[in-house]
C-alpha cells in the first residue's frame, strides 16, 4: 500500500463528540467517518481491521464446525409477530413499511429468520445438530448511540444459531462455542473474561458474556478474588436484593418516607459503597394489566424488570400509553412498563419495599394515588457491597471491574422453536421442538475494544493479528534518491514475501510520517535514513518503543 495513493485523512485535533479513547483514535486515524448518530463508514484502513477480525471469527467458527450463511437484513413483520417479539422489542427495533403498507423490520438479530429456515428444511433427528452463523450488519435504534463503534445503530455482528435434539447435544455445542470464543478473542489480542449474565430479550436461562476489561466499559463486572466466579452486575445484583425480614430491609424501613433522598444519601445512610435504586409505582389500568411507571437511576429494560419484580412477563408500554396517563413530567423517567397480571403475593412483596411516593402530586398531577386510583407504590433498593463474600466459594471477596460486552452465548432451549413450531421427528417417530443455542459477537465493537486496550498518547497500537498493515516503511528524506530507492526495494521485497506492508512515499517531512504511523498504529516502522550508508535501517517496535539497527539484507528474516 502506497501512502501517496491511500485514501486516508488523519486528524490532528480530536473531534469534540468523541468521549472514549477508541472513538477518538479511530476518528483521528481516519479509520471511520460518522454519517449520522451511531452510523459510520469504514475507510480503507479501518475496513481492513474489521475484515481481519471477521477473518479470525470465520476461521475459528469454521474450525469448530459451524457453517456460514447470509440471511436478509429486511425481514417481514409476520415472523416477529409469530415469535411474539414484534410487540416486545419496542423502540429499539427499526421498523418500516413497503409501498403496499406491509410492515418490515431491519434485523436487530436473526432468531426468527434462522428458525424459519430450519423448520422448513430440517425434518429428522438424523439431520441434527447443526450450527449456522453469519457476519452481517445489524440495526438497533439504541436509546443512546455513543462511543463510536461501541454502541452503534448500525453495526457488524456475528450471530450464530445451533439446533439440537437434546440437552446434552446443546450443552456440548455451548462449550464448543465457548472455546471458539476464547480462541477468537485471544487471537484478537484482547484481555477478556467470561461472566455469568442476564439473558436479555433473547430469552433462555444459561448465558455468558465475554467482557473485554476496560475502564470505558458500559458494564460492571463482579469477580471473586479466590475462585473463577464472575458475573455481570445485573446478574450478580439479584443475589443481593434485600429479602423480606432481612437486616438490609430493616435498614431500608428506617429510611424516611416519602423517599426524597438521593441514592447517594441512602447509600451513606446505609453505609454501603454502591447502591442502585429503581423507584416505581404500579396501578391497575385495565382488567388484565397493571401499569408500572419506573423512574430508573439507570436504563431500565424488560429483563431487569422481570428480575426485579419477579414476574414472567413484562412489556414496554408505548409512548402513547404513557402520554395518556397525564404524568408529572418532572418526576418520571421516560420508561413505562405494562405488566401482565401478577399474583397478589407479588404485590404484597412489593409493598414490603414501599418507601414513599404517596404525596399529593408526587407522581401524578392532581392526585393522591391511593384515593383516585388503585395505586401501589414500591421501591426496590438493591445493595451491592464490594468486598462482599463470594456467593460461589464463600471464601473470596468480590471485586468490581468495568467491561465491554464483545460477545454473548445463550442456551435458548425451546423458546423460539416452540413459538415458530420448529420441530423434528425423533427416533420414536414423534414430533418434538428442537433445542436451540445462540451465539453473538460484536465484530465492530471488538474493533473498538481492541483500541481501548491497546493505545498510548501517540495513538493506536494494533495487535499484530488485526493491524491494517504490519510494517510501515518510511524513507526519511524524499529528496534523497538513494533512500527512496532502498525503501522501494524493501517495500517490494517484503510485499513479495507475503508481509502486509505500507510505504509512506508522500513528499512530507519525516516527523509528519512518524506521527501518522504511530497514530494509525502499525506494529513496526522501518525507517530508511542515513544509516543506509552503512547498510542499515532502523526498525521500531510500536508497542515497546524499542529501536534496533538492522542490516538491510537481514530485514525480511528479522520481520518474519
Ligand atoms: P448491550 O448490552 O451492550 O446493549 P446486547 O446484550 O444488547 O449488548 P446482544 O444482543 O447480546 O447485545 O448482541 C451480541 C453482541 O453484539 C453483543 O455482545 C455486542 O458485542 C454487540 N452489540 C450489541 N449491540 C451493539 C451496538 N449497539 N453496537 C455495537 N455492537 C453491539
Ligand atoms: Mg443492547
Ligand atoms: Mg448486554
Ligand atoms: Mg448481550
Amino acid at each position: 500500500m502506497r501512502f501517496s495513493k491511500l485514501f486516508v485523512h488523519t486528524l490532528k485535533e480530536t473531534p469534540k463528540e468523541a468521549e472514549v479513547i477508541s472513538h477518538k483514535l479511530l476518528l483521528r486515524a481516519g479509520m471511520i467517518k460518522k454519517l449520522a448518530s451511531g452510523i459510520y463508514s469504514y475507510m480503507p484502513l479501518g475496513y481492513r481491521v474489521l475484515r481481519k477480525i471477521e477473518g479470525i471469527v470465520r476461521e475459528e467458527l469454521d474450525k469448530a464446525g459451524a457453517q456460514e450463511i447470509l440471511m436478509p437484513v429486511l425481514q417481514p413483520a409476520e415472523l416477529w409477530q409469530e415469535s411474539g417479539r414484534w410487540d416486545k422489542m419496542g423502540d429499539e427495533m427499526m421498523r418500516m413499511t413497503d409501498r403496499h403498507n406491509r410492515n418490515f423490520v431491519l434485523g436487530p438479530t436473526h432468531e426468527e429468520v434462522v428458525t424459519d429456515i430450519v423448520r422448513r428444511e430440517v425434518k429428522s433427528y438424523k439431520e441434527l445438530p447443526i450450527n449456522l452463523y453469519q457476519i452481517q450488519l445489524k440495526y438497533r435504534d439504541e436509546r443512546r448511540p455513543r462511543f463510536g463503534l461501541m454502541r452503534g445503530r448500525e453495526f457488524f455482528m456475528k450471530d450464530g444459531y445451533s439446533f439440537h435434539t437434546d440437552e446434552d447435544s446443546l450443552e456440548k455445542e455451548y462449550q464448543n462455542m465457548h472455546e471458539a470464543y476464547n480462541n477468537i478473542f485471544s487471537r484478537c489480542g484482547l484481555t477478556f473474561r467470561a461472566v455469568e449474565a442476564d439473558s436479555g430479550n433473547i430469552g433462555g436461562d444459561t448465558t455468558h458474556e465475554i467482557m473485554v476489561l476496560a475502564d470505558s466499559g458500559e458494564d460492571e463486572v463482579l469477580y471473586c478474588d479466590k475462585c473463577e466466579y464472575a458475573a455481570n452486575i445485573e446478574k450478580a445484583e439479584s443475589k443481593f436484593v434485600a429479602k423480606e425480614n432481612s437486616e438490609e430491609l430493616k435498614e431500608l424501613e428506617k429510611v424516611e418516607t416519602p423517599n426524597k433522598k438521593s441514592i447517594e444519601e441512602v447509600a451513606e445512610f446505609l453505609g454501603v459503597e454502591k447502591i442502585n435504586t429503581v423507584k416505581a409505582m404500579i396501578f391497575k389500568t385495565e382488567e388484565e394489566f397493571y401499569m408500572v411507571l419506573i423512574r430508573g437511576d439507570y436504563e431500565v429494560n424488560e429483563v431487569k424488570l422481570k428480575n426485579l419484580l419477579k414476574v414472567s412477563e413484562v412489556t414496554l408500554a408505548n409512548d402513547a400509553e404513557i402520554e395518556k396517563l397525564n404524568l408529572h413530567k418532572g418526576f418520571l423517567g421516560p420508561v413505562g412498563v405494562k405488566l401482565k397480571i401478577i399474583a397478589d403475593e407479588t404485590i404484597k412483596n412489593m409493598k414490603n419495599y414501599v418507601t414513599g411516593g404517596n404525596d399529593i402530586d408526587n407522581h401524578y398531577i392532581n392526585t393522591n394515588h391511593n384515593k383516585d386510583y388503585s395505586v401501589e407504590t414500591f421501591a426496590d433498593i438493591r445493595i451491592v457491597k464490594l468486598g462482599e463474600k463470594c456467593p460461589r466459594c464463600s471464601d473470596g471477596v468480590l471485586n468490581s471491574a468495568r467491561g465491554i460486552e464483545v460477545g454473548q452465548i445463550f442456551k435458548l432451549g425451546t423458546k423460539y422453536s416452540e413459538a415458530l413450531k420448529c420441530n423434528f421427528i425423533n427416533e420414536n417417530g414423534r414430533q418434538q421442538p428442537m433445542l436451540m443455542g445462540c451465539y453473538g459477537i460484536g465484530v465492530s465493537r471488538t474493533m473498538a475494544a481492541a483500541v481501548e486496550q491497546n493505545y498510548d498518547e501517540s495513538g493506536i497500537i494494533w495487535p499484530i493479528s488485526i493491524a491494517p498493515y504490519i510494517v510501515d516503511v518510511i524513507p526519511v528524506n524524499m529528496k534523497d534518491k538513494e533512500q527512496v530507492e532502498v525503501a522501494e526495494k524493501l517495500y517490494n521485497n517484503l510485499k513479495e514475501n507475503g508481509i502486509e506492508v505500507a510505504i509512506d512515499d508522500r513528499k512530507e517531512r519525516a516527523g509528519f510520517k512518524f506521527k501518522d504511523a504511530d497514530l494509525i498504529g502499525f506494529p513496526v516502522k522501518v525507517i530508511v535514513g542515513k544509516g543506509i550508508a552503512t547498510g542499515k535501517v532502523e526498525v521500531v517496535n510500536r508497542k515497546t518503543g524499542e529501536k534496533e539497527d538492522i542490516e538491510i539484507e537481514e530485514l525480511l528474516n528479522y520481520i518474519n
